[in-house]
C-alpha cells in the first residue's frame, strides 16, 4: 500500500547485502528479533513496569518484559536490570536523572578521544544540564590516562564517573575505576554499549559487581534490536526505574522489549560465545593487516572489536576514505583521533569494526583480503583502476557471505 516506503525499504536491503558494513557500532539481528519486533507488541500500552501498569491488558506483555529482565540479569550476573530505555543515550540519561542535580560534575571519556556525547559533550543534555570533566588517552600510550583520571576525579570531586566508550579500541580496567570513584566518593557508571556481546560472553572483564549502573545498547556487539539497558544493585533498582519511567520516557516499547528477550536468549546460547571469539579474531587480524600496510592505528593495535586508525601520516582525512571506501562499497565512519587538529565533520581518523562482518561468516582470509582493499583504496584514491577491482572483490564476497536470503529484494 505504500510504494514508496517499501521501494526504500527494498533498496536498503539491496544495498546491506552488497556493502561489507565496518560501522562498528552496527550489526545485522537475527530473522527472530526482527519478526519480533515486527509483532504485535507494538500495539500495547504499558506504561509502569509488569504488575504494576496504568493500563489494562498488559498479561503477555508482563509476560515478556519479566522474561526480558530475567534474562538480562542471567547473562549479565546482574540483580536488577530495566530493559526499557527506548536508546542508549536514554539510558545513560535515566541514570543522571536518579542521582544527580543540575549542575552536578559528571566526569567521562572526552568525545574526541573515544567518549560518548551523553557523557558530558556541550552539544548533549549531559553537558548542558550537569557540569562535565573529561579525561582523555595518554599522549604516548593512547590508552586510557588512568592517572588523570586519578588526579581529575581528586580535583574536581564529580558525583559520578563515567567509564565505556565508542571508539576505545582496548580493555577498560573497570577495577580501577572503581577504586578511583571509590576513592573520591562518585558513583561509577559503565556504559558497555560497544562491548556488550563481549562482556555477556567473558571475552571482557565485566563492569558487574565494579559499577554503581551499567547502561548499554542492545543493538550492537549484542545483536539485538535497537534500544537501550540499564543494569544495577537490587538497592538502586526502584529509584531507577521510575527515572525511565515516567522520569524520561512514557510507554515502553513492548514489541522493542520483546525482541531484547529474545536477543538475549540468544546471547544466551554456547553459539554466541563462538560469534563473539571470531569478532576479537577478525579485528586482530585486521588490525596485524593494517600495521603491516604502514598505518599508524590508535594504542598500536585492539583488544576488542574494533580498530582506530589515525591517517595522519597518510595524508588523507577522515571524511576522505570514509567516502572512498564509501564508493567501493566498504562502509565505515571517519572519527576523531585523540588531539585530533581537524574538526568532527572531517577528522583524522577512521573507525573499523568486526562485528557485522563476523555476522557474516567471514573469517580471517577474508579480512586479510579486505584490509589489502583498504590499503589499496587509501593509498591511492584517485584510481579508477583500484575502484573498479575493489568493487569487484567487495561484490563477491558478500555474494560468498548473503544475509537474509529469505528476504526478497527487488
Ligand atoms: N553509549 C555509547 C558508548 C555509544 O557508543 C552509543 C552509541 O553510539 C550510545 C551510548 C548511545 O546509544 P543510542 O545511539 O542508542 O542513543
Amino acid at each position: 500500500m505504500d510504494p514508496e516506503v517499501f521501494e526504500a525499504i527494498e533498496a536498503e536491503l539491496s544495498r546491506e547485502r552488497r556493502s561489507l558494513v565496518m560501522i562498528a557500532s552496527e550489526n545485522y539481528a537475527s530473522r527472530a528479533v526482527m519478526e519480533t519486533q515486527a509483532s504485535v507488541m507494538t500495539n500495547k500500552y504499558a506504561e509502569g513496569y509488569p504488575g504494576a501498569r496504568y493500563y489494562g491488558g498488559c498479561e503477555f506483555v508482563d509476560r515478556v518484559e519479566r522474561l526480558a529482565q530475567s534474562r538480562a540479569n542471567r547473562l549479565f550476573g546482574s540483580e536488577h536490570a530495566n530493559v526499557q530505555p527506548h536508546s542508549g543515550s536514554q539510558a545513560n540519561m535515566a541514570v543522571y536523572l536518579s542521582f544527580l542535580d543540575r549542575g552536578d560534575t559528571i566526569m567521562g571519556m572526552d568525545l574526541s578521544h573515544g567518549g560518548h556525547l551523553t557523557h558530558g559533550s556541550p552539544v548533549s543534555f549531559s553537558g548542558k544540564i550537569y557540569t562535565p570533566v573529561s579525561y582523555g588517552l595518554h599522549p604516548e600510550t593512547q590508552r586510557i590516562d588512568y592517572d588523570q583520571v586519578r588526579d581529575l576525579a581528586r580535583k574536581k570531586k564529580p558525583k559520578i564517573i563515567i567509564a565505556g566508550a565508542s571508539a576505545y579500541p582496548r580493555r577498560i580496567d573497570f577495577s580501577l575505576f572503581k577504586e578511583i570513584a571509590h576513592e573520591v566518593g562518585a558513583y561509577l557508571m559503565v556504559d558497555m554499549a560497544h562491548i556488550a556481546g563481549l562482556v555477556a560472553t567473558s571475552l571482557h572483564p565485566s563492569p558487574v559487581g565494579q559499577a554503581d549502573f551499567i547502561t548499554s545498547t542492545t543493538h550492537k556487539t549484542l545483536r539485538g534490536p535497537r534500544g537501550g539497558l540499564v543494569l544495577c544493585s537490587e538497592e538502586y533498582g526502584a529509584r531507577l526505574d521510575k527515572s525511565v519511567f515516567p522520569g524520561t520516557q512514557g510507554g515502553p516499547l513492548m514489541h522493542i522489549i520483546a525482541a531484547k528477550a529474545v536477543a538475549f536468549e540468544e546471547a544466551l546460547r554456547p553459539d554466541f560465545k563462538a560469534y563473539q571469539k571470531q569478532v576479537l579474531l577478525n579485528a586482530r587480524v585486521l588490525a596485524e593487516a593494517l600495521v603491516e600496510y604502514g598505518f599508524d592505528l590508535v594504542s598500536g593495535g585492539t583488544d576488542n572489536h574494533l580498530v582506530l586508525i589515525d591517517l595522519t601520516a597518510k595524508g588523507i582525512t577522515g571524511f576522505d576514505a570514509e567516502q572512498s571506501l564509501g564508493e567501493a562499497g566498504i562502509v565505515a565512519n571517519k572519527n576523531a583521533v585523540p588531539f585530533d587538529k581537524k574538526g568532527p565533520k572531517i577528522t583524522s581518523g577512521l573507525r573499523l569494526g568486526t562485528p557485522a562482518l563476523t555476522t557474516r561468516g567471514i573469517k580471517e582470509a577474508e579480512i586479510r583480503q579486505i584490509a589489502g582493499l583498504i590499503n589499496d583504496i587509501l593509498s591511492t584514491p584517485e584510481s579508477e583502476v583500484v575502484l573498479q577491482r575493489a568493487q569487484g572483490v567487495v561484490s563477491e564476497i558478500c555474494k560468498t557471505f548473503p544475509i537474509y536470503p529469505y528476504l526478497h529484494a527487488t
